[in-house]
Parts: C-alpha cells; structure tokens; sequence
C-alpha cells in the first residue's frame, strides 16, 4: 500500500477537473462504494464483502480502488471522500468511536483512508449521512426538512431540518428504533420494554411470524413450513395472500405509522424516506403503513394538516442511499466545506445540490424512484 501521496493543500479549491468524488457505505456485511463526477454522475461501482472479517479496513480500501479502476480512474487521486459507519462518529476528527457490527473502537479511519488516496476523507454516521445526501434526491421533492428512516436489521433515522443535518447534543438524533410502541410487549437490548425495534425490525418480524406460524390452525399458514424465517419470508408470503403473513405485515406498518407520525410530527417534517433490508419488499411493506397514516388521519384536522398524504415514501429497493450521500458529503468536503453536506458547517457551499442541478443518482428508472403515497 502506498501510504506516502501527500494531503491536497488546504485553502485550494480541491474539485478539480477529473478528479472524482467517492461515496462509501461501510455495512456489517459487505462495503460498497462509488466513484462520481463532479456533477453526481456515476462513474464506477464496487462492492467487497466484510463478512468473517471484522476490524478489517482493507475491504473498504479495495472496495474504493475497484470502484476508481471500474472508472477507468485506477491511476487519480479523488478529490475527496466520503464515508458513511453504523456506529457512533467523532465526525470532527474522522474516528469511529463505536461500530458494534464491525467490532470497532476508536478506529482513526478517516485519517487512514486520507493518507491511502491522498485525499480528505470525511466520516460520518451511515443513516445521517444517507439523509443528508437524500436531501438533493428526486424523492425528497425540494423538501428542506426531512428524514431518512433506515428498517432493517435494527431501525434509525438521519434527520435534515431546515436543510441542515442535525446530529444532536450527543450525535444520537434519530434513534427512532427505541421509540417504545407497545409498553407490555418484549425487553429490547437497550434495557426498555417495547421499543420499535422490537416489533419492526427484520429480526423482530421474523420472531412475531414464527410465534404466529405456531399459534395458527394446520395448514392456515405457508410460513409454518419454514424451519427459519426471515422478514423476507414474510412479506413474500404476504404479496402471496398468506392471512397470517398480511397480519404481520399489518401489525408492523401499524407500529411504523405511529412512530413516523410520531418523528413528522415532533420536528416538522415535510418527507419521510423509508429505506434499508425490510423496507426493500416494496409496496408490501409501504402499504399498510400508509393505510394506518391514512386512518390516523381521517379523525384528525391536525394530522391531516402536519402529515398530509405523500409526506411517507419509499426509496427504491437497490438504491444505495448511504453510499450516495457519501458523495454528497466528498463534494462538501471537495468544495471546502469540509464538513457533512447541508448540515455540516456554517458558510459551508449550498450551490451544489440544492438548486436542482444533476441529482445523484444511479439509473434507475425514475418511476421507481418515488413510490407515492396512496392507499388503494
Ligand atoms: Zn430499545
């Protein structure tokens, strides 16, 4: 490895021409990342797996020389990157303080990926950046306060208010997963009763189905036959009619709608984008949370004022929002920002993606960007 290219001069407009912009998503199983112009258009992509090798940086260092040779860029420095990390992010100083699925602790891994690529390299936490990036995505709408909700193997939130990205006192803000939705139903890890986590989440799903499977009448239900389920099980036998399955589903979007109503309502929200592993069913999986949204509203003046239909939207299932909002934050870093994009800091650039110039975005086809929310 070549630890020797030096750091770009600070003071000097760092973006320049064919040096690209690299956007990282660090997950507990594989890392991806992607290589950008400077306008977001996507160049090279390449993802590496982190499975069976935790503490390891070298996937994410492979991961970004792929991405850059896929570009035909195998031989450029980046202007800048951009990383998004499950965990807790000293944000100034680039370290990982804590990512439990990676099994890292005070990792210094900004610094060690700058002196890699010869370029800045921001951090930040996953599910923050992806809503800071999301901010200039055609599925925000021009909406200036939002949050990306992340459903998956556990549930968070980024939040952007006022076009800022807001990390809160101890950086934590978002932690919607431990929201408490049923104050009798099962202990979370955290320590409470009943958090969102414990009924939404794809693990939390797969447990109420099997309970579920068990209690049904012989043959009521296709997922009794399964010896393990996932959330995907479910909601592929709900699209399949599976009644026990649809009351899963059902139960889920129920919780979600609360605590998503809930978060609108307590930051203002204009646009809630859903995305991660369970969000990744679709139109399944949105349905009965738009339903539930839909009959919170019918009583209420209030709700349908502060949450009106199409303030819930789903992300299509393969777009990889964190990676993309690393680019985001490379090019606040590239632009002299150097901070998270939107949110960072005071004077940071607001001209790059705010005034509707090239989204990044990889293709995909547009209708499939914004699922619309409508309740049949
Ligand atoms: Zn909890």
């Amino acid at each position: 490895m070549t630890r020797s290219a030096p750091l770009p001069a600070p003071g000097l407009p760092l973006i320049l021409r064919g040096q690209p912009l690299v956007g990282v998503d660090v997950g507990g199983t594989k890392v991806a990342a992607i290589v950008a112009d400077a306008d977001g258009q996507p160049l090279g992509r390449a993802v590496r797996s982190m499975a069976g090798r935790p503490a390891a940086i070298e996937p994410i260092v492979d991961a970004i020389r792929a991405a850059l040779q896929a570009a035909r860029m195998g031989t450029s420095s980046p202007a800048a990157i951009g990383v998004g990390v499950p965990g807790r992010v000293d944000v100034g100083a680039g370290v990982v303080r804590h990512a439990t699925n990676l099994d890292w602790f005070d990792v210094p891994l900004g610094r060690y990926l700058a002196e890699e690529f010869g370029a800045p390299c921001t951090v930040e936490n996953d599910v923050r950046l992806a809503a800071a990036g999301l901010l200039d995505h055609v599925a925000a709408d021009g909406a200036r306060s939002l949050a990306y909700v992340a459903v998956g193997t556990g549930i968070g939130a980024g939040l952007v208010l006022d076009g800022r990205l807001h990390r809160g006192e101890r950086g934590m803000a978002g932690e919607i997963g431990h929201v408490i939705v049923e104050p009798d139903g099962v202990v979370c890890p955290c320590g409470q009763r009943g958090c969102l986590e414990t009924v939404a989440s794809g693990p939390a799903i797969a447990r109420r189905a099997a309970v579920a499977a068990v209690d049904a009448a012989p043959g009521g239900t296709t997922l009794a036959a399964r010896p393990e389920l996932s959330a995907k099980n479910v909601y592929d036998a709900a699209r399949a009619g599976d009644a026990v399955a649809i009351q899963i589903a059902s139960e889920t979007g129920r919780a979600l709608a609360r605590a998503l109503s809930a978060l609108i309502l307590t930051c203002d929200l204009e646009r809630v984008l859903l995305g991660g592993g369970v969000a990744a069913a679709g139109q399944v999986f949105l349905r009965p949370i738009l339903a539930e949204l839909e009959l919170m509203r019918a009583d209420s003046p209030l709700l349908t004022e502060l949450v009106p239909a199409g303030s819930v939207r789903l992300l299509p299932p393969h777009f990889d929002a964190v990676a993309w909002g690393g680019v985001s934050l490379a090019r606040a870093t590239a632009q002299g920002s150097g901070q998270a994009p939107k949110g960072g800091t005071a004077g940071a650039p607001q001209r790059d993606l705010a005034d509707g110039e090239a989204t990044p975005e990889e293709p995909i086809r547009v209708e499939e960007v914004v699922a619309r929310e409508t309740v049949a």
